[in-house]
């Protein structure tokens, strides 16, 4: 009883029970789902029904949906194999998504997933655009002890990407391969009523606003976030809670091991005051920060930003903090095609994080400093990769698998990116260079933007075309200044 009352008084508590589905006048696509955690089986049985609506300008026969829980099979690499060794914790272990049954309208109906496991496709009875079908998947997700989005060490379960999501429809379904570097995401906003029942130990930390009951052995919580691009949750028998109210939102951070778990909350204040300033107003009542066995430094879900337990030192987790915070704004709330370009959502956050720090000086990280470090870097990643290939393609247009190694990864995104957006700051004014972000932000907010797109709210902002700005660095024709250290 005890825990139940400390998460009503933590969370928003409003009607939650049948909202979140209930609008028929949507057109958002609308989950549903009924999951089960089993930590004896490290397993989630799920029955998923989505009402999925056809806001293509096609009739559709069938409806695609990407299946990350599959890249942990074996013969899969859910991670880059350098980072193995952290990744598993104990001996290589495999997961996957294994379904029971599958309906539309309520009747059986036939479906398939592919050689690879990442997309399921549902056929379905003709639907016309505007209409919508309602498909039920009955399915359970087996967890691998790895410490990734979907996976446990030992201290929490992570529950990222767990569940099959519609493929966004351009011309077709978008079917993303999978890929050890990166984020290979991409979804439309949609609407969420998720109903997680787990033993009576566990903490919950989720996406949505929650409100929880528990029976003799279990807790049930049920989830509700609307207008959201994706949903994710972590357990964890550990968790202790920070919580403040700041400007309408329920900042919580959830940890264990943290001695300095106050000023870290405090960061995350610092970050969504800033960003709210800078972009736009943070649309939702919640965030949470959530520490967890993570192997990467962070992760961005809607309402909720993974923080691996183990980054070094202070500055490196407010570092991570903040980043995976703007990522609210650029890929939660402003969508992209992760998989088909990084940049766009990697350059901007990692430039974001940037004038975080550029604002806030209290955390002695100086802005010119952040440009000189990143062009450093990045010089010296072209210098030794042209001493072993002797060629380095530092093009940043590509996809998160036409990326050869994690640090091409990592410098021609997120570098690259982020020095792309210090020089286009340089062609104009500062008050003008802001309000290309807020431009972008409001006229892309709720919506899924590209690379394209990004270049023309740019441009119309700057009133200058920045199309050949934007190509020379995209295209790797730009050849940085060497800063020798
Ligand atoms: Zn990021």
């Amino acid at each position: 009883m005890k825990k139940i009352i400390f998460l009503l008084a933590l969370f928003f508590v409003i009607p939650l029970f049948f909202v979140g589905c209930q609008n028929n006048k949507s057109s958002l696509n609308c989950y549903q789902i009924q999951a089960v955690f089993n930590d004896e089986t490290n397993s989630l049985e799920c029955v998923e029904n989505i009402k999925y609506y056809n806001n293509s300008e096609n009739a559709l026969n069938e409806v695609c949906f990407f299946l990350y829980p599959n890249i942990f099979n074996e013969g899969q690499s859910p991670v880059p194999k350098y980072i193995e060794s952290k990744a598993y914790i104990n001996d290589l272990s495999y997961g996957n998504i294994t379904f029971l049954s599958v309906l539309s309208n309520d009747s059986e109906t036939n479906y398939y997933v592919n050689e690879q496991g990442n997309i399921l496709t549902v056929e379905i009875p003709q639907i016309y655009p505007d209409e919508f079908i309602e498909i039920e998947l009955h399915y359970t997700v087996f967890l691998a002890n790895i410490k990734h989005r979907l996976g446990f060490g030992n201290h929490t379960y992570n529950f990222g990407n767990f569940f099959p999501i519609a493929c966004v429809y351009e011309n077709g379904f978008v079917k993303n391969d999978f890929s050890p570097n990166g984020d290979p995401f991409y979804s439309d906003m949609a609407n969420f009523n998720v109903k997680i029942t787990y033993p009576k130990d566990y903490i919950l930390a989720s996406t949505g606003n929650v409100v929880s009951n528990d029976s003799a052995n279990m807790i049930t919580s049920v989830c509700v976030a609307e207008n959201v691009r994706d949903f994710c949750f972590v357990l964890s028998k550990e968790f202790k809670i920070l919580n403040k109210m700041v400007d309408g939102v329920s900042v919580n951070y959830f940890y264990y091991d943290d001695l300095n778990a106050e000023k870290h909350l405090q960061t995350a204040i610092d970050a969504l005051l800033t960003f709210n300033d800078l972009f736009g107003k943070y649309p939702y009542n919640v965030l949470n920060i959530v520490k967890n066995d993570f192997c990467f430094g962070g992760m961005e879900y809607p309402n909720l930003v993974m923080i691996s337990d183990d980054l070094a030192d202070d500055e490196t987790i407010n570092y991570v903090i903040v980043h995976e915070i703007a990522h609210q704004w650029w890929y939660g709330i402003v969508g992209n095609n992760e998989f088909e370009n990084p940049w766009v959502d990697e350059g901007i956050t990692e430039y974001s994080t940037a004038l975080f720090f550029e604002k806030n000086q209290i955390y002695g990280l100086n802005y010119q400093t952040i440009m000189e470090n990143a062009l450093y870097g990045y010089n010296n990643f072209v210098k030794v990769f042209k001493k072993i290939y002797g060629s380095v393609e530092q093009s940043m247009n590509r996809n998160l698998n036409q990326f050869d190694t994690e640090p091409e990864y990592v410098n021609c995104t997120y570098t690259k990116g982020m020095l792309l957006f210090d020089s286009l700051r340089q062609t104009m004014s500062y008050k003008k260079f802001i309000k290309c972000f807020k431009d972008y932000f409001e006229k892309y907010k709720f919506q899924n933007s590209s690379a394209d797109k990004l270049i023309q709210s740019f441009s119309r902002t700057s009133g200058v075309n920045l199309e050949s700005f934007f190509d020379a660095w995209l295209s790797g024709k730009v050849i940085l200044e060497t800063i020798d250290k």
